[in-house]
């Protein structure tokens, strides 16, 4: 199993909680970074633990913008880590914060098409965050400065119209553990073709449901795993195995 889209470098206990979730069957995890100062303990830990780590450095959009200096020093990371690199992410564009942030919703958009240039100049897909009415400003700036790139909408929430869009695109959509009790997640989860479809946690964001009160692992996706086989009549092992593929055409064929 590989959780597709987690913020790792936000555990503590790293040694031992991978040698658990390795026992329980999480092949690997992408893990994704919010800026520069994360995105250099994302590739630490693809250094300490390389098999398990699908690296993924971005900036978050629901914070602040990097400053010039930051963005061209990680502008010089990407470069000189490229091979160690598996993805650009998690970037996209603020949704829940964009109230609380400094800069306006176009700047936030040409920084974005910076970041989409980046991942096409050095053939890396993107992990992208891009949700509720920013999923269709996002998709058409992949279409319109990077069409060719390979995307990843993770823990999509968007019109059905914008949905769809994506998919016939055939950019990679994920769900999360919600998608076991929050029926808007189900509906999402029922649109995504079995080729598209990845699992992610999203860890460590807490979830509700049946996992309230427990903190969030990959150990998860395997609970995901199991509801969305009794729900689509199914077997576990199919999607266990169909899921890793999609994670695998996604996001393997990089180290
Ligand atoms: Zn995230």
């Amino acid at each position: 199993m590989i959780d597709a889209h987690i913020h790792l470098e936000k555990y503590d206990n790293l040694a031992e909680r991978i040698e658990k979730w390795q026992a329980a069957g999480i092949e690997k995890v992408v893990a994704v970074s919010n800026d520069l100062a994360s995105s250099y303990r994302t590739l630490e830990l693809k250094t300490q633990y390389p098999d398990f780590i699908l690296a993924g450095c971005g900036f978050h959009p629901e914070m602040p913008l990097p400053t010039h200096a930051d963005f061209q020093e990680w502008l010089r990371l990407v470069k000189s880590e490229r091979e160690r690199i598996a993805c650009i992410g998690e970037i996209g564009l603020p949704h829940y914060e964009i109230e609380n942030l400094p800069a306006s919703l176009q700047t936030y958009q040409e920084f974005l098409v910076d970041c989409v240039k980046t991942a096409e100049e050095h053939h890396l897909p993107v992990a992208l965050h891009a949700v509720h009415d920013k999923a269709k400003i996002v998709y058409e700036i992949l279409k319109k400065e990077t069409p060719s790139l390979s995307a990843h909408f993770h823990w999509l929430k968007a019109p059905a119209d914008v949905t769809r869009n994506i998919t016939a695109s055939g950019y990679f959509v994920s769900v999360t553990p919600e998608v076991c009790y929050r029926e808007r997640d189900q509906q999402l989860a029922a649109m995504i073709p079995e080729n598209q479809l990845l699992l992610e946690t999203d860890g460590p964001w807490p979830f509700q449901g049946p996992f309230t009160g427990h903190e969030t692992t990959p150990l998860f996706i395997e609970t995901i795993i199991n509801y969305l086989a009794q729900k689509n009549n199914t077997s576990p092992h199919f999607l266990r195995q169909k899921t890793k593929d999609n994670a695998w055409n996604m996001y393997g064929y990089l180290k």
